[in-house]
């Protein structure tokens, strides 16, 4: 089979290797239909994620048709469609029994990391009933690969980690495709503003499409806008979308007392904590890497039109063109994309 290789720094390609097999009774192997490129994935091949050792296939992210099933495996079957969650979970260990698989002992993020991964005409998947989901028929199956990742992401590093309520003000820094998640998911729970800021017109402009109440371009008076939008009062909710030390020190500028600053980007350096500012202001930061315990809930949300995630997909690539995919996702600005799918069938 085929599959898209990182090689090394900057250094990736499509090579031929063996078709996954069954290894662990728990294990299913999927047949992928659809996969997509992350942001993360931007990131291994610059060489920030050590993790990452060359020769592994990349991605994290896809829908397929189950192939095969190890002995253990209970709720899946060979023919099942099935929706690929980025997060691993064995669902006995204590991380997963504390409803945090991101640190499952034998799993969390492995896809695409330690194991091969999602960017291939095959993948093994350990615990498989655990971390596989059933497709919904008749939903758009480029909507559903938002599942994998983005959508819970969102969800749970900032929408329910950032306490959104009804008719708070919400503020999002960053508007790629998890800023635009958190846009989607943050809506479930009805506040009243919701804030997009980022560099990108582009970017804002579908935004507003997507319910965006106000929309602020990333520059030196972008404290200022979000002060008059809230009537002085700054964001109850800021999602930090996009993991550079401006976005953090932005939501920390806009912040309200009270608020809560849920971080959502994956940072590579430092950033500086202002609590000169912030100690007597009430407010609570918080990290998480996507657990996935949402995806269920999400799926349905998503089945019932409540989410609309096709929304956040702009470019479909063929397999045989991933290389071209991934140099329109590296210049996501100059070709207005977002989530880009590569599609198998
Ligand atoms: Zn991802
Ligand atoms: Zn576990």
């Amino acid at each position: 089979m085929k599959g898209l290789v990182f090689r090394g720094k900057g250094d990736f390609g499509v090579e031929e290797r063996p078709k996954p097999q069954v290894v662990r009774p728990g294990d299913a192997v999927v047949k992928l239909a659809k996969s997509t490129i992350c942001g993360t994935d931007l990131h291994i091949l610059k060489g920030d994620v050590p993790t990452v050792a060359p020769g592994r296939i990349l991605g994290h992210e896809g829908l397929g048709t189950v192939e095969s099933v190890g002995p253990g495996v209970a709720a899946f079957r060979p023919g099942d469609r099935v929706i690929i969650s980025c997060i691993t979970a064995c669902a006995t260990c204590a991380a997963c029994q504390k409803g945090m698989p991101s640190h499952c002992a034998t799993g969390g993020w492995v896809l695409g990391n330690t194991i091969d991964g999602t960017q291939a005409e095959y993948v093994r998947i350990p615990h498989a009933d655990t971390s596989l989901h059933r497709a919904p028929a008749g939903v758009s199956e480029d909507g559903l690969v938002m599942i994998s990742d983005i959508l819970p992401t969102a969800m749970e590093c900032g929408t329910l980690n950032g306490k959104v309520r009804p008719g708070a003000t919400v503020g999002v820094v960053g508007a790629g495709p998890v800023g635009l998640a958190a846009l989607l998911t943050a809506q479930l729970y009805s506040p009243m503003k919701i804030i997009m800021i980022d560099v990108d017109e582009n970017r804002l402009k579908v935004a507003e499409s997507l319910g965006a109440t106000h929309t602020v371009v990333s520059g030196p008076d972008a404290v200022k806008r979000v002060m008059d939008i809230t009537e002085g009062a700054g964001v109850d909710t800021a999602i930090e979308a996009v993991g550079v030390p401006a976005t953090f020190d932005l939501s920390q500028e806009i912040i309200a007392v009270g608020g809560n600053i849920a971080n959502v980007g994956v940072h590579g350096g430092k950033v500086d904590l202002h609590l000169e500012k912030l100690w007597d202001r009430n407010i609570s930061i918080t990290t998480r890497l996507v657990d996935a315990v949402t995806s269920p809930t999400l799926i349905k949300l998503v089945e019932a039109g409540k989410i609309n995630p096709t929304k956040l997909t702009t470019h479909n690539f063929k397999f045989s063109d991933i290389e071209q995919a991934y140099s329109s996702f590296a210049a996501a600005a100059a070709n207005k994309a977002l989530k880009v799918i590569i599609d198998f069938e």
